[in-house]
């Protein structure tokens, strides 16, 4: 059921040359299914040479035929999702109906870029003598170096892939290590779509070694980087050093305010399904949950019942509504945080321990009654942990909502529109969403302020992100 564990470099599928492998694990039940190649230098290089020859071919192909290779390369992944959503359950552990719908959804966000791409329009500036024409133009900024983390490996990677490739950029990327076989599924529907060699290549590697690697040659114009604020940094730095323009989507710990006119039922309901969504790995998922006085009570009843109703299990269980933490590491680090809370005072509605000694399986767990200093309120939980916290007023709300570094996505629940305009105008964060769930669409940017990065991926901003502009000053002689 699995794929071939392979890197795809100058249009060919290879194992590369260092010999190195890494052991992926499937999450649900702690066994081995595949071993990965590791790039060595010889592969870096080999893989370098191709994006830069890849750079010259595809910038040099019309907007309008790049548009028709990619349209077939979704129309192949539309085909073909079952199988890249088999691998990602396979070796991440979310359920099968979230990774058949990331997997699905990876087609629509490669024909927004599809056609966006042939949209990259510059501009006439009017200049001071008629016979001079002054012309802007947009670029595609040259070979790209994307580095894309676990919890959705298909979704984190073609948007970048496409993004990149619809504006005429050859593409490097270094997936996840831990979770690489739906990536691989995916590069092949581009191979497949007639994609010319060397514009998109695909390595995995030790992580900080291959991104070392990459930002520092001359080669590389550009770097898009999704993971934690900490590697975000570092990576910021090597590029501010060597000038590469970078796109980083970072971190993220979001507020979810449920004011005293909220649809309560809704409002539990939603945080549900947003806090538990891929056992809450997910860099936009609400994490701070805070509930006005009077609905608190009615509120976290609800929550902690719904989340108590959740079918924890193997992602291929067709019962299955939460799977497994994606690595050893999460269900450590979410038993640590649980562990802090409740040793500062945390009363637990539900939850709070894991299930079983196979597997990464955690409780999906609520909480409240935590002090300020609890390391829940203050690091990015990346786990299925909802702590809830009270207010009685909107300015109050608002400056705790915002107290924190972060300010990727934040939520909101109210039936005022003034609440509304006011919750939308004063939230830090990136990206903010009242009353639904309206994020990560291909059509709308998603990206976050603050120490949770910069650059949007999506919308016309994600297109943005590839291109440079040029001014061209020209008079006739
Ligand atoms: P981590 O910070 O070690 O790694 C995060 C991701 O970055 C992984 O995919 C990893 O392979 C990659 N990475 C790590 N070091 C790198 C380097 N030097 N160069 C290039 N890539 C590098 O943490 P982790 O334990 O894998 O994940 C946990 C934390 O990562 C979470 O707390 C969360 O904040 C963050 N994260 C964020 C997102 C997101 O969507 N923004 C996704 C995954 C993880």
């Amino acid at each position: 059921m699995y794929t071939d564990l392979l890197f795809y470099i100058d249009g060919q599928w290879t194992a590369g040359c260092s010999g190195n492998t890494a052991t992926v694990i499937n999450p649900s039940t702690g066994e081995t299914i595949g071993q990965l190649p590791l790039a060595s230098n010889a592969d870096l290089d080999t893989a370098l040479a191709a994006a830069g020859r890849g750079f010259e071919t595809w910038s040099n192909t019309s907007a309008y035929d790049r548009s028709a290779i990619l349209r077939r390369a979704a129309a192949l992944v539309r085909e073909r999702h079952a199988r890249m959503a088999e691998c990602m359950t396979l070796d991440q552990g979310k359920p099968l109906a979230e990774s058949t719908l990331e997997a699905k959804s990876a087609a629509d966000h490669i024909e927004w870029y599809a056609e966006e791409g042939r949209r990259a329009y510059g501009r006439i500036v009017p200049s001071r003598n008629a016979a001079v024409r002054q012309l802007v133009v947009r670029e595609p900024v040259g070979p790209v170096a994307a580095f894309t983390p676990w919890n959705f490996p298909i979704n984190q990677a073609v948007r970048k892939i496409a993004g990149a490739l619809a504006a005429g950029c050859s593409i490097i990327i270094k997936a996840p290590e831990e979770a690489p076989g739906a990536v691989i599924e995916l590069v092949r529907c581009f191979h497949d779509a007639g994609l010319p060699e060397g514009v998109l290549n695909l390595v995995f590697g030790v992580p900080a070694h291959v991104s070392d690697y990459l930002i520092k040659s001359p080669i590389i114009r550009k770097v898009s980087f999704t993971g934690s604020t900490a590697i975000g940094r570092q990576l910021g730095a090597l590029a501010a050093a060597h000038l590469k323009l970078t796109t980083m989507e970072l971190g993220g710990h979001a507020p979810f305010i449920v004011c005293e006119d909220a649809n309560v039922e809704a409002a539990a309901a939603l945080a549900c399904v947003l806090k538990f969504r891929n056992a809450g790995q997910v860099c936009a998922a609400p994490s701070r949950f805070y509930v006005h006085d009077a609905v608190f009570e009615p509120f976290a009843r609800r929550f902690a019942e719904l989340a108590a109703q959740l079918k924890v299990g193997d992602g291929f269980d067709p019962a299955s509504q939460m799977g497994p933490l994606a690595n050893a590491r999460r269900l450590m680090m979410v038993q640590e945080l649980v562990a802090d809370a409740r040793e500062l005072g945390a009363t637990l509605l539900t939850g709070g321990q894991r299930m079983g000694d196979k597997g990464n399986f955690f409780q999906p767990t609520v909480l409240t009654d935590l002090p300020e200093q609890a390391r829940l309120l203050n690091e990015e939980p990346f786990g299925p942990v909802a702590p809830l916290l009270r207010f009685s007023d909107l300015d109050s709300v608002i400056a705790q909502a915002n107290s924190l570094e972060y300010g990727l996505a934040a939520f909101a629940f109210t039936r005022s529109l003034k609440t509304a305009t006011e919750l939308g105008n004063r939230l830090q964060a990136g990206m903010v969403s009242i009353n639904h769930f309206g994020l990560a669409l291909p059509e709308t940017p998603f990206g976050g302020i603050k120490s949770s990065g910069h650059g949007s991926e999506g919308g016309t901003e994600g297109l943005d992100a590839y291109l440079t502009t040029k001014f061209i000053s020209q008079v006739g002689i």
